[in-house]
C-alpha cells in the first residue's frame, strides 16, 4: 500500500476529511480507510519482530512482514528448545 501524504485530502487512518461516512460514499483519492487499530497492531508486531531478530526492524524491512514472522517463529522455537 502506498500512502501519499502530500495530498491535502489524505487522512491517516479510517475516514476522510470529506462528508462521506463510509468508503463507498467517498470519491476522494489517496484516502486511507484502514482502521487505525490495524496500524497500532502492526506497530506492535513490528516491535516484537525487531526484538526477536535483534535488529531494530531491519530484517522485517528487508524481507517483508510475512517472511519475518515465519523466520521469527523459527528463532523462538530454537530458543525454547534450548531452555
Ligand atoms: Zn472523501
Amino acid at each position: 500500500m502506498t500512502i501519499l501524504t502530500y495530498d491535502p485530502n489524505y487522512y491517516p487512518g479510517k475516514g476522510c476529511l470529506c462528508a462521506a461516512r463510509n468508503q463507498n460514499d467517498c470519491a476522494c483519492i489517496y484516502v486511507d480507510w484502514t482502521d487505525p487499530e490495524v496500524y497500532r497492531l502492526r506497530s506492535y508486531l513490528q516491535g516484537l519482530l525487531a526484538t526477536i531478530h535483534r535488529d531494530g526492524g531491519h530484517y522485517t524491512d528487508k524481507h517483508g512482514l510475512e517472511q519475518s514472522v515465519i523466520d521469527a517463529e523459527v528463532i523462538v522455537c530454537k530458543l525454547l528448545v534450548q531452555i
